[in-house]
């Protein structure tokens, strides 16, 4: 087994390879690498030891508006349009055979630019190869109706693609985010501009490099690199742009939706959470002590649909508490190349000094800390690591409670019944997830169905499938990602009528 030094020297090896223009990686936009248009550039940090990694180029509004251009062009006049569905599924089988056969290095990108362990960055690359292979398979299957409508008539639907597809994702999942906008707008026949975030571009970059040597055609696939009120806003402001589609901050989604008006075009958001993770007295104990910690410190609570409120049924409160804490204080905390590592960085001391101003606000406010809540010093003073942090003690209306912190952050709240444990679930803007945990069945039907969340959970926390829908109510987004429902998201609906009986209708005398 490699030591941690190793591991990241290999990754340092791995980023070499990608493209450089006098030193700097670049923007891939129109089929070309490209630096910024005003030669500006961003240097990146690694989380884990606050050392530079690499510069990159750091595009504006003018490097969007040229990826824009390029797309529209694509789109509009390219070969693209002429490729059959067969064709662009065998295109998107072989991206996911690309990224498989190159795992160890998506790997190695998103620990060394994110931070997080490389368990963590594996499975991402696994699932990424997958969604690709999922939407490719997705292309060729049937997507219209057929309408029985009064003689002599013969009515269907095709499904079209939208057309220049601006894609905006954030930090926590790199790879992933990417791979979940870029499939299914590819294999329903669009173009895309995206936008990785400004702190973590890299793997993005390295699977531009693949619709590079798998020969897309030019404009087809862009990536601009830049900061969101700059590249990310003209995206979302373009009239040339038909279809906006967004994950990050639900702060940022309400700006996206608001530039998005310039042309009417087409919204899809997927945004924060505040999600409950109900554990029943009867739920089985080890299990969702697991879980709960799980839901919580997975990507050190950097992820959406986090399960970063624990509701735990009073007779149980104290006994599950207990263990959740105690195993919290073990989680082995460090560097992602580190093969003990079970929890990584925080992403950036802006986004550690955010989580530490909520961990303030719990004291403030009155919460008892029962562990963490502290950064970790020694050998990780460089990184932006946080304690695994546990409050108990929380009322409802703390910000602890109602806010998305995005960090390894759990609140515990109590309830007495099933009607409480529900009311509690749903107090909160957010409705991306929510998990139960019992042994009685009709109880977790009962809870789920009147959660009013995108994605429920009986008795486990986190998995995602390809193959179903994932998204949020209330104002944890618009519209679903993944499954078909994914697919249909990148897709205008075209409705075909035939007359079956061609003789003039007679509607007019003259
Ligand atoms: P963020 O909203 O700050 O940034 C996300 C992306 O938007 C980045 O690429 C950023 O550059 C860009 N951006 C920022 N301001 C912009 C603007 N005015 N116009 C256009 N683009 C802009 O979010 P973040 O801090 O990177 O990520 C954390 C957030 O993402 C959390 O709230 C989390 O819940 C959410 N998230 C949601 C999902 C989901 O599926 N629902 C998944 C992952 C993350």
């Amino acid at each position: 087994m490699q030591t941690t030094a190793e591991s990241s020297a290999r990754a340092e090896e791995i980023l070499r390879k990608l493209p450089r223009i006098e030193g700097v990686i670049p923007m891939y936009v129109n089929g070309r690498w490209t630096l910024a248009k005003d030669g500006d550039t961003r240097e990146l940090i690694n989380p884990s030891d606050g050392r530079p990694i690499a510069v990159v180029a750091d595009g504006g509004a003018a490097d969007a508006e040229a990826a824009i251009a390029g797309a529209r062009r694509a789109f509009d006049d390219g070969p693209w349009g002429r490729i059959s569905a067969a064709d662009r599924a065998a295109l998107l089988f072989r991206v996911a055979d690309a990224i498989d056969a190159n795992r160890d290095e998506f790997m190695r990108i998103d620990t060394l630019n994110n931070g997080k362990p490389l368990r963590e960055t594996e499975y991402d690359a696994i699932d990424a190869a997958n969604c690709f292979r999922y939407y490719a398979g997705l292309a060729t299957k049937p997507h219209g109706q057929t309408f029985d409508v009064p003689a002599p008539s013969q009515t269907f639907t095709v499904r079209e693609p939208i057309g220049v597809c601006g894609q905006i994702v954030p930090w926590n999942y790199p790879l992933l985010m990417a791979t979940w906008k870029l499939a299914p707008a590819l294999a329903a026949g669009n173009v895309c501009v995206l936008k990785p975030a400004e702190l973590t571009p890299l793997s993005t970059i390295r699977l531009a490099m693949i619709f590079e040597e798998l020969e897309f055609p030019p404009g087809v696939v862009n990536v601009v690199m830049g900061a969101g009120a700059t590249a990310g806003h003209a995206i979302a402001a373009s009239v040339l742009v038909d279809k906006i589609a967004f994950t990050g901050g639900t702060t940022t989604g309400r700006s996206i939706m608001q530039a998005a008006t310039a042309n009417l075009k087409k919204i899809s958001l997927e945004l924060g959470g505040k999600s409950p993770n109900v554990v029943f007295a009867d739920a089985d104990f080890d299990t969702a002590v697991d879980y709960a910690l799980f839901g919580i410190f997975a990507n050190a609570g950097q992820v959406c649909s986090a399960g970063s409120r624990l509701i735990v049924e009073r007779s149980l409160h104290d006994r599950l508490v207990e263990r959740v804490v105690e195993r919290a204080r073990k989680i082995r905390v460090g560097d992602g190349f580190d093969p003990e590592t079970e929890m990584g960085p925080i992403i950036s001391p802006v986004h550690r000094e955010r989580v530490e101003g909520y961990i303030e606000s719990g004291l403030t406010d009155g919460a008892k800390l029962l562990c963490g809540g502290e950064r970790l010093g020694g050998e990780l003073a460089e990184g932006n690591f946080i304690a695994p942090t546990v409050f108990d003690r929380t009322s409802p209306k703390m910000r602890i409670v109602q806010e998305e912190i995005f960090g390894p952050v759990l609140v515990v709240q109590t309830f007495d019944d099933e009607a409480e444990s529900i009311a509690l679930a749903n107090d909160t803007i957010y409705g991306l997830a929510g998990a139960v945990f019992t042994q009685d069945i009709a109880k977790a039907h009962r809870v789920v169905r009147k959660m009013r969340a995108g994605i429920t959970w009986i008795n486990t926390y986190h998995p995602t499938y390809n193959e179903a829908p994932w998204g949020g109510y209330k104002q944890s987004g618009i519209g679903r990602e993944l499954g078909t429902y994914g697919y249909d998201a990148y897709t205008e609906v075209k409705q075909i009528n035939v007359n079956l009986d061609v003789e003039p209708s007679g509607w007019f005398s003259g």
